[in-house]
Order: structure tokens, then sequence, then C-alpha cells
């Protein structure tokens, strides 16, 4: 189908010839098969393992990720293992797998980049206790932890001075505190150039949405006055 061409669809199929169409039509693609992985990273064990996959692919892809289903049963389906109950994996945050994705978002990379490098962690976890990049935490603070890497700040206060800037025109954002530590403005900090460097890979408004959904306000100034107000009466 043409429609799917601009996934790379044919050269993925080419790439990995034991991974067939299981499903096609003009909303959704799903694939099946097995994918055989003999991987070792520095510092880590070989992983040599063959493993029994399903990749769902709908037609917002670029949107929207594919999900991809451990079919053999052999990831626990947990959090510590960043599988769901269903069998679909947690791939990562989805500014980073874009990010990752930035120059060529094709099935084949998805999959090479994203999946088997997942593969390979898990496993590693499954099979030897423990994960070969260092272990994310879940939820918020993991969520913190890894955008403070991509963003390359430090604690949740400059992660979110970060996203509301991504989340507004550059002229209003260089008008906020910098989220590098600088003290400065944004606007007077060539950290602006790096920071900016992430509006090619989402919109304003995915920003400002993810800031709202997925992260909790700081809720220092409270704590300090209440503690000040203390110290007054001492
Ligand atoms: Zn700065």
């Amino acid at each position: 189908m043409k429609h799917w061409n601009n996934i790379g669809l044919e050269e993925f199929l080419a790439a990995y010839p034991n991974i067939r169409l299981s499903d096609i039509n003009a909303d959704r693609v799903e694939l099946l098969g097995e994918y055989q992985l003999k991987a070792q990273l520095d510092g880590s064990n070989l992983i040599d393992r063959t493993f029994y996959l399903r990749i769902v692919c709908t037609s917002d892809y670029h949107k929207k990720l594919p999900t991809v289903y451990d079919e053999a049963g052999y990831f626990p389906r947990n959090q510590d293992f960043h599988t769901y109950a269903d069998g679909s994996f947690c791939l990562g945050s989805e500014l980073r797998i874009k990010s990752v994705l930035n120059y060529d978002s094709s099935l084949t990379a998805f999959f090479d980049k994203v999946v088997v490098r997942f593969l390979y962690a898990v496993s590693h976890r499954i099979e030897f206790g423990s994960f070969p990049y260092g272990e994310l935490d879940h939820g918020e603070k993991g969520l913190i932890d890894d955008y403070a890497e991509m963003f390359e700040v430090n604690g949740k206060a400059s992660v979110l001075l970060a996203l509301k800037a991504l989340g507004l025109r550059k002229r209003d954002a260089n008008k906020r505190p910098c989220p590098c530590g600088c003290a400065s403005r944004l606007g007077r900090c060539d950290y602006r150039l790096f920071l900016n460097k992430f509006r090619y890979i989402e919109r304003r408004r995915w920003f400002r949405t993810h800031l709202a959904e997925s992260f909790t306000p700081l809720q220092k100034p409270k704590k300090r006055s209440r503690r000040l107000r203390r110290d007054v009466v001492k």
C-alpha cells in the first residue's frame, strides 16, 4: 500500500526477513515475527536471544510511535521491566524517542535505535539482574531525570522552566529565567540556542499540554513562608 511507504515499510521488511506483515489497512499495520539479538555493550554481558514480537503502527505514525508487544511472555509484565500488563513495552519518554529519531524517523530507525536498545537493556535486567545503562526511576521522578539529562540541567525546577520556555514563542520565552542556572534571563544566555533545538521536535502546544498533564507544580513558596514565620516567632 502506497500510503505506508512514508514510514519505510518495505525497507523494514527487507531488513528483517523474519518479521512479516500480519495485517494491513489504511489506518493500521501490524507486523509479527522473530528478531534475533546478539549484542554486548562494553562493561556489560552478552545477550543472545530470539524475541517474538508484534509491532503495531497507526496512520498517525509521525505523531504517535508504534506499539511493540512481547508475544512470547519472556518479559515480566510489570514496571520493573518497563512492560505493561498487555505485554507492550514502555520504550521511554516520547520526547526522547522523537529526539533520537529526529533525522530519520522510519520504521527501521525506530526499530534499530529504540526497540533494539530496549530489548538489550531489559533482557540484561532479566538475565543478569541489572540494567546496562543505569536505571531510570518511574513516574514523574523518572521523567524529570530523563529531561534533566536531555536538557542538560539539574533538578525539577530547571526542567519545568525549560518545558515552560518551549511552550512559549521565542520572544516570550526569552523574557523568562534561564533554566541553565545562570540567574539571567533566557534571552541573555547562550543556553537558548541549545534549548531551541527541541522546538524542531515538538510544537509549542505539545510542551504546554505535556507540562500541564505530566507534572505536578512546584510547591516551594508555601513551605518557605511557613518556615520564615516560625523563625520570626522565635
Ligand atoms: Zn543560562
